[in-house]
């Protein structure tokens, strides 16, 4: 490795390095010398070709034509690669000149040696098959090589042992040469001929090629080997027959025909060989015509996606919307549907639905992470283990050209400095030119135009602008406790029950435990991990039932023995039932608590809501005060945003301090006056920002400064100004869910979100007590039993009515 890297790699042409190349003669039993003991006697010659690659590990394949023999004088060094002073033993000019007058005039034993080598060559190539490109070389080189190269050449070819090849090596004289190498070619030609009379018997196998391809001298040995059969020949026709039989358009088919016509050339253990031979195959398999017969009825669709989905009407009904201009206008350039909701929700279900209303197959391309656009677009084929990107490979897997492929978590996509995958991603789905989709490792056009593409995120923020001005976004919220019970029914436990291979018969959970597993074993905006919990339930209960399966078939109960056991050896009643404490014994102690109102029991504690891309999420925000010098300490991950919401809010209560009577520690009219505040927002791992939390933030100060409880069933969110205006906030219907499954009464929110209230399912409308507000003072209000009254009631909130 150190001698190609350093000296053949670095000269400017390759020729101008003669190495030299000893045989390993290392005993592996005895030597353990990291370097073997050198042979005497090498071959020196010039690398023609370097070929480096680093799979399965680094390597490089050399093609080095041989010049002449060498013997070794003295070791100089040996690292970083060995080297050593040599002295030549073959005369070059008489191999580049050939002599041949001189060698046939040379009577006596040599020349006839020479001549008699000559004719057990010709009768050995009699008996292989010209057809095959290589005995056809080979037969050409023996006439024009000169006789002295011969033995040589041909010890290289047939099949001989290291040892006997290498006594041919150290054979100086030329008679010597000839006499040690003639035995094993007359050997090979009697082992051919005994072959050939047995293969006789099977008539088939006659014309069977007996030379493994590779390439003749000058440049590396290759065998003759009878029994190692060798269907190259066959193989590449059959791949040929492929290529023609694959219905690819014309540049696609040049381009096969091309490197097909460069495989036949290859020798097999060239690297390159390998990466041609994959090329071809993938271009074979690639469906560039095949296609599935779309199948879409409205109707059946309807009914297929209602079976499949509980609730998410709306998204249902675009869905068909869809589906049915599809089926009127079938080469429909329309937009890329992008579902966007927290995980969980049903998102990739709902994909594969799509794909089978359609009858088209469904494949799914994981964006998570992806910052590299060759994962899109494939590598270029100069590179060492190149591939093609995920989308022709999703192709190939799915073995239709009009599938339905579904983008998960394009929000995910990152970047880096080898491109923008986004950039690639947006050729792929851009009507207007998909149809001629280059993929860098196929370097040939394939035509996009016929996949469904469907996309999915968990949120529209962080999808590049470009990418999501293609695709009409569809929003999944999460669901409401209701609708999980039902999904839970309808869905998830006959799924996980056939799953673990149980029946209805041997276990039911009843309607009445589900919002328990919902509301205390998960916190989630949709129902993965509700699906993880029954999951869970059948895999206890079918310990349970295999235990009753081996007691009944190996023990009879007898009274006995039943009492022996206790009560474990009693089959269980089937059906198991899971009630409120098998729940317990099965899934341990509850995960979450209905903490709310225990935690809103000191002042300085408030309920807001907050929005991540896994949904809505309720959010606590503690304060507490000491002694000091006025300074605000802030904990729990916070954006900046956030830090500003919280000195909005101090700012607004200490201008408004006099009003509501709030009091500093030690009765004062400054809240902040001798006194330190600490507002701190649990859970700290996370990081949290944006405006929303301004009302929670304010509420939960003025009940610190007033001394006063913020009610325990009342969550809130808005953005505040300094002037004690509550502005709108995004995420209404994730937040207003997220307070519903916390079990939260009151949500307030700003006036001018009202309009996302229409969203909201009825039942948790109806369950929950909306109140709305356009500055903090209602904020206040609705926060605290009783109002939060200040001085003057008649205190006139500046209405603004300009717009700056
Ligand atoms: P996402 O892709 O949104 O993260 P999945 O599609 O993987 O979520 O859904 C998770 C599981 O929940 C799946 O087993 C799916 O069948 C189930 N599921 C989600 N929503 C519903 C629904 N509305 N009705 C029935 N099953 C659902």
């Amino acid at each position: 490795m150190h001698l190609v890297r350093e000296r053949l790699l670095k000269g400017t042409s390759l020729k101008s390095t003669i190495i030299g190349v000893i045989p390993n003669t290392r005993d592996p039993e005895h030597d353990t010398d990291d370097l073997p003991t050198l042979h005497k006697i090498g071959t020196a010659g010039i690398a023609v070709q370097v070929v480096g690659s680093n799979w399965p590990k680094p390597h490089y394949t050399l093609l080095i034509t041989g010049l002449c023999r060498f013997s070794v004088s003295s070791l100089l060094k040996e690292r970083p690669f060995v080297l050593a002073e040599v002295k030549q033993l073959d005369q070059l000019e008489r191999y580049t000149t050939p002599q041949r007058d001189a060698t046939a005039t040379d009577d006596g034993e040599l020349g006839e040696l020479s001549e008699k080598f000559y004719q057990a060559a010709v009768q050995l190539l009699g008996m292989l098959d010209m057809s095959v490109p290589v005995v056809a070389k080979f037969r050409r080189l023996l006439d024009s090589l000169p006789r002295e190269t011969l033995p040589d050449v041909v010890a290289s070819m047939i099949r001989t042992s290291n040892k006997e090849k290498l006594q041919v090596l150290d054979a100086l004289s030329l008679e010597e040469r000839f006499k040690k190498a003639l035995p094993m070619l007359t050997r090979q030609i009697e082992g051919l001929k005994l072959l050939q009379k047995t293969r006789k018997t099977s008539p088939d196998n006659e014309k069977r090629v007996l030379v493994r391809k590779g390439t003749v001298f000058p440049g590396r040995q290759f065998n003759l080997d009878e029994e190692d059969e060798d269907d190259d020949g066959d193989d590449t026709a059959a791949l040929e027959r492929k290529v023609h039989g694959a219905n690819m358009p014309e540049a696609a088919l040049k381009i096969c025909l091309k490197e097909l016509k460069r495989l036949k050339k290859m020798p097999q253990s060239m690297p390159e060989y390998a990466l041609t031979r994959n090329y071809l195959d993938l271009m074979v398999e690639l469906p560039w015509s095949k296609s599935t017969k779309d199948c879409l009825d409205i109707r059946a669709a309807r009914t297929l996606l209602d079976n499949d989905h509980y609730a998410m009407n709306k998204l249902k009904r675009r869905v068909l919307e869809y589906l049915a201009v599809r089926q009127l206008k079938t080469s429909l350039k329309g937009p890329i549907l992008c579902f966007v909701g927290p995980p969980g929700v049903g998102k990739t279900s709902v994909g594969r639905s799509i794909a089978r209303t359609l009858g088209r197959e469904f494949h799914r391309i994981a964006l998570g992470g992806v910052c590299d656009q060759s994962d899109i677009r494939g590598h270029r084929r100069t590179y060492v283990g190149s591939m093609p990107g995920r989308i022709i490979n999703g192709l190939k897997t799915v073995g239709v050209n009009n599938p339905v492929f579904l983008l998960d978590e394009v929000d995910k996509l990152g970047k880096s400095l080898q491109g923008d995958p986004a950039a690639a991603l947006l050729e792929v789905l851009d009507p207007e030119q998909n149809h001629g989709f280059t993929d860098h490792y196929l370097n040939v056009a394939f035509d996009l135009s016929q996949v469904l593409f469907i996309a999915t995120a968990n949120t529209t923020a962080t999808i590049p602008p470009a990418l999501l001005d293609r695709m009409e976004v569809l929003e999944v919220p999460g669901y409401t406790q209701e609708e999980k019970v039902e999904i839970a029914h309808r869905h998830l436990i006959p799924n996980q029950l056939e799953q673990h291979g149980l029946t209805p018969q041997q276990l039911h959970i009843p309607q009445s435990t589900t919002p328990d597993i919902i509301s205390r074993y998960t916190r989630e905006a949709g129902v993965r991990s509700l699906e993880r919990k029954i999951g869970a339930i059948c895999r206890a209960v079918a310990v349970k039932v295999a235990e009753g399966h081996t007691l009944t078939k190996t023990e009879t109960l007898t009274p006995e023995n039943s009492k022996q056991h206790g009560d474990k050896a009693a089959p269980p009643e089937l059906p198991i039932v899971i009630d409120h404490i098998a729940l317990k014994d099965i899934l341990g102690p509850p995960v979450f608590e209905m903490e709310v109102s225990e935690r809103l029991t000191l002042p300085g504690v408030a309920l807001g809501l907050a929005w991540t891309p896994l949904g809505g999420e309720i959010m606590f925000v503690e304060a507490s005060r000491m002694e000091g010098e006025g300074q605000l300490t802030l904990t729990g991950q916070l954006g900046d945003v956030m830090k500003e919401s919280a000195h909005l809010a101090i700012s607004w209560l200490r201008a408004n301090a006099k009003t509501y009577q709030l009091t500093n520690m030690v009765g004062g009219s400054d809240p902040l006056e001798g006194t330190d505040i600490h507002l701190h927002f649990p859970a700290g791992a996370v990081t949290k920002d944006g405006p929303s939390a301004g009302v929670t933030i304010v509420t939960c100060l003025a009940s610190l400064f007033s001394g006063r409880l913020v009610r325990s069933d009342v969550a809130m969110t808005g953005e505040i100004t300094l002037r004690g205006l509550v502005l709108p906030v995004g995420g209404i219907k994730d937040k207003v869910l997220a307070a519903h499954r916390a079990g939260v009464k009151r949500v307030i929110l700003p006036k001018r979100n009202e309009k996302d209230l229409e969203e909201l399912p009825a039942n948790v409308r109806a369950n929950l007590d909306f109140i709305t507000a356009t500055n903090l003072d209602e904020v206040l209000n609705a926060s605290f039993d009783g109002g939060f009254p200040g001085v003057s009631s008649t205190r006139a909130h500046p209405q603004l009515t300009s717009k700056l």
